[in-house]
């Protein structure tokens, strides 16, 4: 008997626990293990890597991880679906140790530190928070240093799109800021309980340095929203408030050797890091 849930086991376990999967915590649970196991070699994960998984649901991808000879360690915000994954994996896996499943149940934006140290982040995304937790993630737990995530197909294409591109925009570089990310295919809806009303893709992180510069994430990450908070606009009044004039603006965007007249959208990351340094002192 394989220890990965197919659709029966999925109903029969949220039967058992009582659960009603809700979208407000985008419970959509993978119940087919060809897709699982797709997912788990995708990942490229090498021999007994820690794996940080983000809402494991019912278990179906940690299981797939932990047959894998992956330990997990898994945070999940439901309180129920939390307690009854070591029980989960105890029956489907009895051979698994008992230390390759650590489970936090905890809001996976509220962690700051994550226990084992894991260098991949493999998970089938909450659709709601996708992005917010991929950054979070990155910026909170520095031992990772690749991963495979599932997520709406939309925010797929938001998340790896290069300057330039229609949708290019701030998760396309903030995720840049901290790595390289490109789609590693698709999913198709008929995988997951109960069916979702969107197309999901996964998206391949490797991590990469920042790039160099003397301003903070923070102030390039502030300078990134208020680029695209207006992003039909020229840079020079998009940014008039970020550098507290027009003329400021373009003062800094002319430091930093940026077109005044052009777009947010055009710029990649390493450009923002330059142009963050050259805010005026001045402004807020
Ligand atoms: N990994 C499972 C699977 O593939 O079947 C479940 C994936 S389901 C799309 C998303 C999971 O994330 C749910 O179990 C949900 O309870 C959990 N979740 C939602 N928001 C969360 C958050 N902020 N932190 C941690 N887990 C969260």
């Amino acid at each position: 008997m394989s220890a990965l849930l197919g659709p029966a086991e999925i109903r029969a376990l949220a039967t058992r626990l009582g659960i009603r999967p809700t979208k407000a915590l985008g419970q959509n649970f993978l119940h087919d293990p060809n897709t699982i196991r797709r997912i788990v070699r995708t990942a490229a994960l090498s021999a007994g890597e820690r794996v940080l998984e983000i809402g494991p649901g019912l278990g179906s991808l940690t299981l797939g991880l932990l047959e894998a000879g992956h330990p997990v360690t898994a945070v999940e915000i439901d309180p129920v679906l939390a307690q009854a994954l070591p029980v989960t994996v105890a029956e489907r896996l009895p051979d698994a140790a008992l230390s390759a499943l650590t489970v936090l149940a905890a809001d996976a934006l509220q962690i700051e530190t994550v226990p084992d140290a894991p260098t991949a982040l493999v998970a089938n995304l909450p659709y709601n928070v996708a992005v917010p937790v991929v950054l979070h993630l990155l910026a909170a737990v520095p031992s990772l240093r690749h991963g495979l995530v599932m997520v709406q197909s939309e925010v797929a294409d938001r998340l790896v799109a290069p300057p330039g591109s229609r949708v290019y925009g701030v998760p396309s570089v903030k995720a840049a800021w901290f790595a390289a990310a490109t789609r590693a295919g698709a999913v198709p809806r008929a995988v997951f309980w109960p069916t979702p009303n969107v197309d999901s893709g996964l998206v391949r992180l490797a991590r990469r340095e920042p790039p160099p510069t003397i301003a903070s994430r923070q102030q390039v990450f502030a300078l990134v929203d208020a680029a695209f908070a207006q992003r039909r606009k020229t840079l020079r009044a998009a940014l008039a408030g970020w550098a507290g004039s027009p003329s400021g603006a373009e003062q800094a965007l002319r430091a930093a050797g940026v077109d005044p007249s052009a777009r947010g959208e055009t710029l990649d990351v390493t450009v923002f890091a330059r142009l963050a340094e050259h805010r005026p002192t001045t402004s807020a």
